[in-house]
């Protein structure tokens, strides 16, 4: 990994980005093998790099200084999560554990005092664990306002009843964040103001873990199907006001979306330079495999793809930073995004024979990660519909699109 500074970026940004690279590319790289293979060895060296990742200042790049974070802005997390990145361990390693980071964004944005000091503290010292819980099995999750799952309030407690999927980290997890239906639909407002998020212990009686679901044939995973039936607990539970669950769920959904585009960038870029450095030792046919056309193909478009994901996800960081409406450029990105990504890493796997689908290399992993992005964050058909809406909107307000703001 090579990385020189970058003339138009603050020196702030640049040497985050160097450092961080410097622990990446010497750390953590190097050590993968070891750091996934567990045990007393992994548990070390995880506990030192970590201990590093501190010392140097770039622990919890998406958290506000006050909560021992760095304070980034999206840009600045753009920047330095393209390097993060290189390894499907860095953010871990730096602090960022989804789907624990963005339970602290949420506690951070509408908890109150006492459930940051409850759920968000030991959150942020890994004391605890947490899950998102708003997709059911009955539902259609690519249109969250049809969720089934309800709470209802009876004296000073919420009553939950309902059926979810796919709730992440919900075996390790000590609580979770549960969207529920709380208006009935002939009260007054939307369909989006009759939801709420509440936190739900995960010993609370009625809660029932059912199952794991297996993702790509990972059996150990920790992808759960969970019952809620009568679950109880203090109103105090609700995060934020009641009715506000569906824009919640869209602060973190839509945050969320353009980390996992950073993230896939660093991704990318690492499969890259694997790539290309493997055609120019690879020897077939009477020559290296950088002298064979389709080759240079793969690399000339892996280029395209990944400087075009870098600038329109630079591009949403800073409207994002400007509290601009970023909406159909946080659903461009998703859409392209992961999309450039699977490109990229099925090139890189074609060239690499047997080795690319083994695990003697990232990338089959990279695939199936940037494969699952098409359907979860929203399926990419629900954000192509967005951003023709959207775009249609301005024309029929006699408007048109300016790509520049
Ligand atoms: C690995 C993984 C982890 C996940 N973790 C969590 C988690 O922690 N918490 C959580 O709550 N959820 C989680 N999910 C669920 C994820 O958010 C949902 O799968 C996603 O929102 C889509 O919902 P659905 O699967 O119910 O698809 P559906 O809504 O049933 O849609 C099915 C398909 O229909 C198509 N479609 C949908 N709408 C339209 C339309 N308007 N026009 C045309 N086609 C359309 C799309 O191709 C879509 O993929 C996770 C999913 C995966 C794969």
């Amino acid at each position: 990994m090579q990385i020189s500074p970058i003339p138009t970026l603050s020196e702030e940004i640049n040497d985050i980005r160097l450092r961080t690279a410097d622990i990446v590319a010497n750390r953590i790289i190097p050590n993968e093998g070891i750091i996934y293979a567990g045990g007393e060895k992994s548990k070390k060296l995880r506990k030192e790099i970590n201990e590093e990742v501190k010392k140097q200042g770039l622990w919890a790049p998406h958290l506000p200084s006050e909560y021992g974070g760095m304070d980034n802005g999206f840009l600045e997390l753009a920047y330095m999560n393209e390097i993060l990145a290189w390894s499907p361990l860095g953010n871990r390693l730096f602090g960022v554990i989804a789907p624990n980071s963005g339970n602290q964004k949420i506690l951070v944005k509408y908890g109150t005092d006492e459930q940051k000091k409850k759920w968000l503290i030991p959150l942020i010292n890994q004391e605890m664990e947490s899950g998102f819980s708003m997709t059911e099995p009955d539902s259609a999750g690519s249109d969250p306002r049809s969720l089934k799952t309800t709470a209802v309030k009876e004296g000073d407690e919420w009553v939950i009843n309902g059926h979810k999927i796919m709730t992440s980290n919900g075996n390790r997890a000590d609580f979770l964040v549960v969207m529920c239906k709380t208006e009935e639909d002939s009260d007054e407002g939307g369909a989006n103001s009759k939801m709420t998020q509440i936190i739900v212990p995960t010993d609370s009686p009625g809660l029932t873990k059912v199952r794991s679901v297996p993702i790509w044939g990972h059996t150990g995973g920790d992808h759960m199907e969970i019952k809620y039936e009568n679950v109880r607990v203090p109103l105090e539970n609700a995060l934020g006001a009641r009715g506000s669950g569906h824009q919640a769920a869209q602060d973190r959904l839509g945050a969320g979306r353009v980390y996992h585009c950073m993230n896939t960038i660093g991704q990318m870029w690492r499969a890259f330079d694997i790539m290309v450095k493997y055609s120019t030792e690879r020897e077939v046919h009477g020559g290296k495999l950088e002298t064979k056309q389709f080759i240079q193909g793969f690399i000339a478009d892996s280029y395209m793809d990944i400087q075009a994901s870098r600038l329109m996800t630079i591009h949403c960081s800073e409207i994002m930073d400007k509290e601009g409406d970023a909406r159909v450029d946080i659903s461009a990105i998703k859409v392209f995004v992961p999309a450039a990504g699977t490109r990229v890493v099925d090139r890189a796997i074609q060239i690499h024979g047997w080795r690319g689908v083994s695990s003697d290399t990232p990338l089959a992993g990279m695939y199936q990660g940037f494969r699952t992005l098409r359907l979860a964050d929203g399926p990419d058909e629900v954000h192509r519909i967005l951003i023709a809406k959207e775009i249609l909107n301005r024309y029929h307000d006699g408007l048109s699109w300016d790509f520049g703001v």
